[in-house]
This record gives structure tokens, C-alpha cells and sequence, in this order.
């Protein structure tokens, strides 16, 4: 079956529950072949207000349900997403580059946030608190904040909308994504499965176009109330600001350059494992992915060793391929990005054990790379890398490795793999990182808060703090008289 003729396939916007065009458009390539898939529309100021207003209309009937039939749209659309994982993953796939394997995880991964959100949906609690009179009675209440607005990134087409789109719509507000333009399929189709899982019209909008003027035209909106970003730090910075004049509650999940630290009495096999996870996953191009490989002196070189000959296993080609372990990257800028970042750790010393160059198949893909002898001064200890290049820098002990770690304006996310107990809880506690995975290189979860600090933004999505993001307090005074 062609990907055209999934039920789910849609090259429109849905704007209050209607499937509409503008009559200009771009396209939507594949980037493992450059072959043109589709084209979407390009949408602007107007388009986004007429959506503005499509998004508010809907939201007093939205709001006003009860939270239970809220929680029965969303598990009706987690079904939907299950049922049509395998369609979704190979339409991903094909957008976006990354392996099969990877973008069915994606699918089932995007899928928890809308299971875990309605399930929240019925516990978004008040409190009651002991008024500061005898005369006095004091309750609180969550209140959704509002018409919400989101704008993704490429690198997990799926699962960065559902874990904003699934709290805001648990939390009674409305909601208009504007997803990268390199994947837009992903984000029609997750609205085409909404709309069949009866969710009202007008509750969950898409818009595909060009990125200032929507971005534009959300931010200086005085119906949008909040903004939720993920994306780059410099655009992120650039949102916060436009959201200033109308004061509007943000979310910013932006860049990272993890820490990745080894100690010399860490289990080194499961370190290397857990290394090939953080750091190849989608080729690399994760906001968490590993970013600074700091290894212990004592098995700087084994650890090398060890690293280079699983990476030399790793399999590259086409994501729609199942036997493919690394897809393309998304551009050519990407790859510039990565071979820049290369040169530049040559020249300052650095070595290639592995990899090094533009892969073979040519297009967008790199050779898995490894550079061992890096230091503070490259452009890979100072910049995200966002592809398949893993540079190891060798550290004497506790105290220098913080220091290193945590000289980044980033912090999102840092690993650290040791057995000493005393060594995991002194070093986890000096990160200055949003999140810290220990002994393991894979922490994304619906369960948990994920979000970063510093350049890397504020907020929190997923786990029970993930709806806070898409809700107001609201606190009554009561008078009681005494007759
Ligand atoms: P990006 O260039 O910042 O783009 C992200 C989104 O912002 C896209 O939808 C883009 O639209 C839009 N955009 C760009 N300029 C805009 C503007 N002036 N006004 C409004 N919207 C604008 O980032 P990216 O390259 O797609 O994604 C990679 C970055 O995202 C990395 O830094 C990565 O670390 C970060 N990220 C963070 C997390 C996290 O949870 N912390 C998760 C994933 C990714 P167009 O596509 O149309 O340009």
C-alpha cells in the first residue's frame, strides 16, 4: 500500500475541524532519496487567525466537559494511534529519515502521553487550605489556562506534539501546532486520528506554512495564553521575547550537550552499550543525546576500543529499511554542522578511530565517528552536535569531571555510569542538569518530568507536573458570616 492511501494521510491543515488549503504550498521531501513525497500549505498571518479564532470558539464547550469525557476522547485517540502504529512509524520514517525500529518506538512512545495525560485529566486536584480568619474559607482549583498554541521540531515528529496536545487538552483548553516543515505528515496525521476519535471541532488544530509570520502572529495574539516551544535555543529566546508584550505563560523545551561521564569502576560493557543508545539514536539528532563523552583515564583507551568496534557494527541505510540502524541526517546544513565540528577537533589535536567522513550512499548521511583526545577548547565541547560523532574526552578525577560538565550554558539532560554509591549520589547532585540518567542511557518516559534548565529552557512535560504547564490557579476567599 502506497503511504497515500493510509487513512490517516492528509496534505491539508485542519482549522475547526475542516481539512483547508491556501493554494500555495511547499514540499515535503523524503531525505534519504531528496524525492518530493507531498506538498503542504504554506500558511501565514491570516490563516493563523482565522485558526485563532476556530481554536476559541471551541474552547467554552471544551472546557465545560466533564473531565472523565475529556479522558474518553483521549484514550479513544491513544487507541487510534496504536491501531495504525506500523502505518505511522513507515509515514514517519519516510519524512524524517530515522530507522523503522526507532519510528515505531516514536509512535508508541508519543502514544503514552495522550494514555498517561487522560488518565491525569481526572486528577488535576484542588486543595482546600485553612483560612487566615475564622470567618475565613480558602479553596484552590486548577483552571485551563486557555487557547494554547505549540510549535515542534522535526527530529520526533510524534512525540513532541503529543506531550504537549495531550496535558493542554486533558486540562480543558484548545490547542494550534504548528509543526516543522520538514515533517509535517506525522502532525496531520496525528490530527486526521483526533478528528476520527471525535474529538470536537476546533479543539486540536494543525497549521503547516511559514515559521515568522504564524509564529508571529501567534505570540502577539491576546486570545493565545500560552506558547509551548520546543526547538532550538536561539528561535526559543526569540518566542520568550514576542510572548513579553502579552505576558503569555511559556514552556521552552530547547537544545542540550549532554555530559556522558564514565568512571573507572563502572560496568564499561553496559557504558558502551548505553552509549550506542544516547548517543546514535536518530543519528544522533536528540536533544538528550549524549553530546561529551568524558571517560576516566584509567580506561580512556579500553573504553575506546570497545566503542569503536560496536560502532563499526552499526548499520547504515535507508530508515524504511529494517535492517538499518542510522538514517539520514535531515539536511545538508546538518551534515556541514557535523563535518565542521570534525575539522575542527582535528585540527586542535583530536583523532578519528572510526568513521570521519561522509558516508558512502552520499545524499545526507555521515559515517558513525568516534574522535578520541578532545578537549575543552573544540567546537564540540561548546555546541550541540546534533549527528552521528562522538568525541571522547579522557578526565583525572571527581572534581575536575563537574567542572567540565557543567561548563555549558546548556542543561538539559547528563549520564553518569559508576557502582560507587557515594561517587552517583556526589556527582548526580552537582550536575546542573535537568535530568540525570544513571547507569542508563535512555530516560524518556510519560512517568517523568522532562525539561531542562539554563539555556535549555523551563518547564516540564510529562508526569503529573506536565499538566501544571496548561493550567491556572484559581483561589476563592470565602466570607461565612456566623447566621
Ligand atoms: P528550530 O529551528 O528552532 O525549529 C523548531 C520549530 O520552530 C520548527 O517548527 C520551526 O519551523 C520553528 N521556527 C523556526 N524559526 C521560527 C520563528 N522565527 N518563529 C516561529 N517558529 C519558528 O529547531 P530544529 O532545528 O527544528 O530542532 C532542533 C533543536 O530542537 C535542537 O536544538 C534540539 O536540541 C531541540 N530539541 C529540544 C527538545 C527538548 O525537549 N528540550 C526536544 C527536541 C529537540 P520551520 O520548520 O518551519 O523552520
Amino acid at each position: 500500500m502506497e503511504f497515500q492511501d493510509f487513512e490517516f494521510f492528509k496534505n491539508q491543515c485542519l482549522v475547526g475541524g475542516q481539512w483547508l488549503s491556501n493554494g500555495q504550498s511547499v514540499n515535503v521531501l523524503n531525505p534519504a532519496s531528496g524525492e518530493v513525497l507531498t506538498q503542504v500549505p504554506l500558511f501565514a498571518e491570516q490563516e493563523t487567525q482565522q485558526t485563532i479564532t476556530a481554536a476559541a470558539n471551541a474552547l467554552p464547550g471544551w472546557r465545560a466537559q466533564a473531565a472523565n469525557e475529556r479522558a474518553k476522547y483521549l484514550k479513544a485517540w491513544h487507541q487510534l494511534l496504536i491501531k495504525h502504529s506500523e502505518q505511522l512509524a513507515y509515514l514517519m520514517s519516510l519524512e524524517q529519515g530515522k530507522p523503522l525500529a526507532e519510528a515505531l518506538g516514536e509512535i508508541k512512545y508519543a502514544a503514552s502521553y495522550i494514555e498517561w495525560f487522560a488518565e491525569e485529566a481526572r486528577r488535576v486536584y484542588g486543595q482546600t487550605i485553612p483560612g487566615h480568619g475564622r470567618d475565613k474559607r480558602i479553596v484552590v482549583s486548577h483552571e485551563p489556562v486557555g487557547v494554547c498554541a505549540a510549535i515542534t521540531p522535526w527530529n520526533f515528529p510524534a512525540a513532541m506534539i503529543t506531550r504537549k496536545v495531550a496535558p493542554a487538552l486533558a486540562a480543558g483548553c484548545t490547542i494550534i501546532v504548528k509543526p516543522a516543515l520538514e515533517t509535517p505528515l506525522t502532525a496531520l496525521a496525528l490530527a486526521a486520528l483526533a478528528q476520527q476519535a471525535g474529538i470536537p471541532d476546533g479543539v486540536f488544530n494543525v497549521i503547516t506554512g511559514n515559521a515568522e509570520p504564524i509564529g508571529e502572529t501567534l505570540t502577539a495574539s491576546t486570545v493565545v495564553r500560552k506558547l509551548s516551544f520546543t526547538g532550538s535555543t536561539p528561535v526559543g529566546a526569540k518566542l520568550m521575547a514576542a510572548c513579553a508584550p502579552t505576558v503569555k505563560k511559556i514552556s521552552l523545551e530547547l537544545g542540550g550537550n549532554a555530559p556522558f561521564i564514565v568512571f573507572e569502576d563502572a560496568d564499561i560493557n553496559l557504558a558502551v552499550e548505553e552509549l550506542i543508545k544516547s548517543k546514535f539514536r536518530n543519528a544522533g539528532q536528540t536533544c538528550i543525546c549524549a553530546n561529551r563523552i568524558y571517560v576516566q583515564q584509567g580506561i580512556y583507551q579500553h573504553f575506546s576500543k570497545l566503542l569503536a568496534a560496536r560502532v563499526a557494527e552499526l548499520n547504515v541505510g535507508v530508515g524504511t529499511e529494517p535492517s538499518t540502524d542510522i538514517g539520514p541526517l535531515i539536511s545538508e546544513s546538518a551534515v556541514q554542522k557535523v563535518e565542521q565540528q570534525l575539522a575542527d577537533g582535528v585540527e586542535k589535536g583530536g583523532q578519528v578511530i572510526i568513521g570521519g567522513k561522509r558516508h558512502a550512499l552520499g545524499g545526507t548521511w555521515f559515517e558513525p565517528t568516534v574522535l578520541i583526545n578532545a578537549c575543552e577548547d573544540m567546537l564540540c565541547a561548546k555546541q550541540e552536535t546534533f549527528g552521528p560523532m562522538a568525541p571522547l574526552f579522557s578526565f583525572e578525577n571527581e572534581e575536575q569531571v563537574i567542572a567540565e560538565a557543567n561548563n555549558t550554558e546548556f542543561g538539559l539532560a547528563a549520564y553518569l555510569f559508576s557502582n560507587n554509591v557515594n561517587v552517583i549520589t556526589r556527582v548526580s547532585e552537582a550536575l546542573e542538569y535537568g535530568m540525570v540518567g544513571i547507569n542508563t542511557g535512555v530516560i524518556s518516559t510519560a512517568v517523568a518530568p522532562f525539561g531542562g534548565i539554563k539555556a535549555s529552557g523551563s518547564g516540564r512535560e510529562g508526569s503529573h507536573f506536565g499538566i501544571d504547564e496548561y493550567t491556572e490557579l484559581k483561589y476563592l476567599c470565602y466570607h461565612i458570616s456566623d447566621q
